[in-house]
């Protein structure tokens, strides 16, 4: 099957910090698809261009089998940074204006989104009344608009208490059962045991390996590595 993403030799610096260093994989349809490493590894360089907003020194992706197509990004809803919602205004208005800002889906998709990300009974309370669980959600809802076929996020758990974690991680596990692919980056391990089925492992900025999560996995030097993140 046609993977989702494929990423050849890419490569991209900073100066003279060295981010990504010739990383090669491919991202199987259907996977929750995880890129782990500790922090400065070079997780959101990764994501910020395979959606565009950086470009790479060299290598090159492609989504879907074509290079280079824009209709391509109507597929790929994403959260790197959480959006900036007004904290006076409700979730089902915030969407509105999401919706209208990004042109992504249309007004009907907010109650499916809402239903989705399980905030339909709170859809008129203040955003600023939103516990911060219930604020990254919103912010998951916010990427389904327009019902992407690819999700990507950014440590997607980060900052968050043990419940709205439990809670991301059982929408990320929901959103992948209902067909979409999702890739996320963590610097935790366990997280990626618990929700990915397939990990590319990044150090300093090179691809130690990549693969099905327990078979990457039942490799312990690589468990070593993984485990140090701090
Ligand atoms: P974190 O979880 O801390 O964000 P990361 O794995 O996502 O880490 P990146 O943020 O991609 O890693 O950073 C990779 C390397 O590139 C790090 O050494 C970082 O300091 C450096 N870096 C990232 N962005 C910039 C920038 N805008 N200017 C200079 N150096 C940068």
């Amino acid at each position: 099957m046609e993977p989702i993403l494929s990423l050849q030799g890419i490569s991209k610096s900073y100066g003279p910090i060295r981010a990504l260093n010739d990383v090669s994989f491919q991202v199987p349809p259907g996977s929750v698809f995880g890129i782990l490493g500790p922090n400065g590894s070079g997780k959101t360089t990764m994501l910020s261009i395979i959606l565009d907003i950086l470009k790479a020194d060299s290598g090159n992706f492609s989504w879907f089998g074509q290079p280079g197509s824009p209709a391509t990004r109507k597929r790929i809803g994403s959260l790197l940074e959480t959006p900036n919602f007004y904290h006076y205004l409700s979730a089902v208005n915030n969407l509105k204006v999401t919706q209208a800002i990004s042109g992504r889906g249309t007004p009907e998709d907010i109650e499916r989104v809402l239903e989705t990300v399980k905030l339909s009974h709170r859809k008129n309370s203040r955003f600023s009344s939103y516990s911060l669980g219930m604020k990254q959600r919103l912010a998951i809802g916010a990427a389904l608009l327009g019902n992407p076929q690819v999700l990507v996020f950014d440590e997607p758990t980060n900052g968050l208490d043990p419940v709205g974690i439990a809670e991301i991680r059982a929408l990320i596990k929901e959103l992948s059962a209902q067909g979409k692919t999702i890739i996320m980056a963590s610097h935790l391990l366990d997280e990626v045991e618990k929700v990915c089925t397939h990990v590319a492992i990044l150090k300093k900025g090179t691809l130690l390996t990549a693969g099905q999560v327990d078979e990457v996995l039942a490799n312990e030097d690589i468990v070593e590595v993984s485990a140090a993140n701090p």
